[in-house]
Order: structure tokens, then C-alpha cells, then sequence
């Protein structure tokens, strides 16, 4: 039997209400070993260890407390005797830690993310099954190789694609364009598809001691948006994603204010509000090819990765390197 451990950081999976109602209930209450004793034949799957690292609402999650993850996770699959480990996360800020993990764990070993939509103590709670599949996902010798995955509603996500996309319902994410990588029948693992940007192994940032990272900020342009906010996040940030029109666009205001504070050693991305598609270099929106495009990567994904390519380097071109092979 295989040795999983999960590493329980809180989310709704862990979340408690008024019994059977669905809403109005707190996240990260539940002891992980409490919603392993809920279910049925988990311990058949795989020989579990559970660890509490946190137990907080995933909005409680920040860039130390990642890397407190990210150490732990890689300490437990240097462990000869630690087959794959599973996460237990809020879903709310779940594909901003899948990405970090997929771009700093330094192991080949499977590592599955996972969370809830209901709290354990509402009528049908999805945390359940999530759990249980997840702990399915990270015993299977088919999940080897693939980077950080996620599983929710019998499918099974890419740590980098995963994105959330419905904040109501259970079946609450998706991979953009890309489909799935499998879907989880039962114990059952299907996977169909590879992920072929670099991740774990093959990421540079997984070799790199993680210390305090750049702060990156986020602006989001829409119509009318005053272009000072640029000047406001340049006070106090090393870098500045730009959640744009289209493809990562906006108009000549920010053009002009994106040009004068990349001259003072701002790094800026081009993202998109958009949530399919890829942004990618354009001449009239940055003619001078200042910007780093953030190709499919959402504004908050491309924040994680221009925090950790600023850790790791302060040549631009070598950052638009790395946005197109994360
Ligand atoms: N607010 C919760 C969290 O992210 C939502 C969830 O887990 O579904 O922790």
C-alpha cells in the first residue's frame, strides 16, 4: 500500500454551519483527522498521515505561509517512505497556491490539490469524495510526472491551468481552453492529457531557497480607469500586473504611465480580463515591447510567476523567456 500524506490548510472542505444548510458557514474549522474518519474506504486507498498545517479560509493564505507549504511538502516527498501528498485549500484562492506549488515543489512524486464547495456539515457535502479521489489521484502510479494537479468533481486539473469559475456550484472549476487532464471514476484515475509547460522538476524556482518574495501588485483597466493607479502600486511594488481589455490592452493614458514608470525599473505583465485566450506581444499596445505578456496565464497567475522570476532574475527578456515556458 502506498504511504499519501495530507497537508490540511483549511477551506470549506474544513468549513462547519447550521447542519445540512449550505451557506453562511465558517471556513477552516474542522481537524483534518475528523473529515478522514467521515469517509468510507479512504483507508483502504492508501496508508494515510495527516498533517494540520493551517486551518484558516484560503483568503488567509499569503506569500509566507506558501512558502511554510512548499518547504513542508518538499521535506515530506524527500521521505523514501512518502509516495505522493494530497492538500486539503480553500477553493478561493486555490489556483494561485497549485501554481506556486507546481512551480517550486522539487519532486516528481504526485501532489493533489483539493477543497469543497459545501462545508462538511451541509446535506451532500462534496469535500468527501474531493478528498477521497484526491487521496485515489496521489496513490496512482499514472499521476508520476504531471506537476501539481488538482481533483474536484471527478476531474482531474493542471496546478497551472486550474482556475475557479463558478463560485456557487460544486462543480466550480475548469482549465480554460485546455479541458482536463482526466476525470477520476471512483478510485479510478483517467488521465488524457500532459501537461507540456515546465513545472517541478524542471522549474528553476524549485531549486532556489525561497526567501521573501518581490512584491508584484495587480491593477485591473477597464473603461475610464484612471491611469494614477499605476503611480499608487509603483510606490511599493517591484512589479505590476496589468489585468487588461482584450488582449492585456488598454488606452494611450496607460500606455504613457507604463512606459515612464518601466524607465524607472518597473517590470510590467500584460494580462487579460478575458478568461479564455492568450495575450501575446503587440505593437500598438506596447510598441516598444516593454511589457511581458502574460500568455495564458490569469492576472493572479502571472503575479506568481513574476514574483518568483524577479527572485530569480532581473533581465527582462529572460522573464519573457520564462512566462512563455511556465
Ligand atoms: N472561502 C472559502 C475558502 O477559500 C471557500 C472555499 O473553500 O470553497 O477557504
Amino acid at each position: 500500500m502506498k504511504k499519501i500524506v495530507i497537508v490540511a490548510t483549511g477551506g470549506t472542505i474544513a468549513g462547519s454551519g447550521k447542519a445540512g444548510k449550505t451557506a453562511n458557514y465558517h471556513a477552516g474549522t474542522i481537524a483534518i483527522e475528523n473529515i478522514v474518519e467521515s469517509i468510507p474506504l479512504i483507508n483502504d486507498v492508501a496508508d494515510l498521515e495527516a498533517i494540520q498545517l493551517f486551518n484558516f479560509d484560503s483568503n488567509e493564505m499569503n506569500e509566507e505561509r506558501w512558502i511554510i507549504l512548499a518547504n513542508k511538502i518538499n521535506e515530506l516527498t524527500k521521505r523514501d517512505d512518502v509516495d505522493g501528498v494530497v492538500v486539503t485549500h480553500g477553493t478561493d484562492t486555490l489556483d494561485e497556491t497549485a501554481y506556486f506549488l507546481n512551480l517550486t515543489l522539487h519532486t516528481y512524486k504526485p501532489v493533489v490539490l483539493t477543497g469543497a464547495m459545501r462545508p462538511a456539515s451541509a446535506t451532500s457535502a462534496d469535500g468527501p469524495l474531493n478528498l477521497y479521489q484526491a487521496v485515489c489521484l496521489a496513490s496512482s502510479d499514472e499521476a508520476i510526472g504531471h506537476g501539481v494537479m488538482a481533483v474536484f468533481s471527478s476531474t482531474i486539473y493542471s496546478g497551472r491551468d486550474i482556475q475557479k469559475t463558478n463560485n456557487f456550484k460544486t462543480d466550480a472549476f475548469d482549465q480554460k481552453d485546455f479541458g482536463c487532464l482526466g476525470y477520476m471514476n471512483d478510485d479510478k484515475v483517467m488521465m488524457f492529457s500532459r501537461m507540456f509547460k515546465k513545472h517541478t522538476l524542471l522549474s528553476v524556482f524549485s531549486k532556489m531557497t525561497l526567501a521573501k518574495l518581490p512584491a508584484v501588485g495587480i491593477v485591473y483597466y477597464y473603461v475610464g480607469a484612471d491611469a494614477r493607479i499605476l503611480d499608487f502600486m509603483a510606490q511599493n511594488h517591484r512589479g505590476i500586473v496589468i489585468i487588461g481589455s482584450g488582449r492585456g490592452n488598454y488606452n494611450k493614458a496607460w500606455l504613457e504611465k507604463i512606459e515612464s514608470l518601466s524607465a524607472k525599473g518597473i517590470v510590467f505583465v500584460r494580462a487579460s480580463r478575458v478568461q479564455q485566450g492568450i495575450v501575446i506581444e503587440d505593437e500598438y499596445f506596447d510598441p516598444d515591447n516593454i511589457c511581458v505578456p502574460a500568455n495564458t496565464l490569469s492576472g493572479q497567475k502571472a503575479r506568481v510567476l513574476l514574483m518568483l522570476s524577479l527572485a530569480y532574475t532581473n533581465d527582462i527578456k529572460e522573464i519573457k523567456k520564462i512566462f512563455n515556458e511556465y
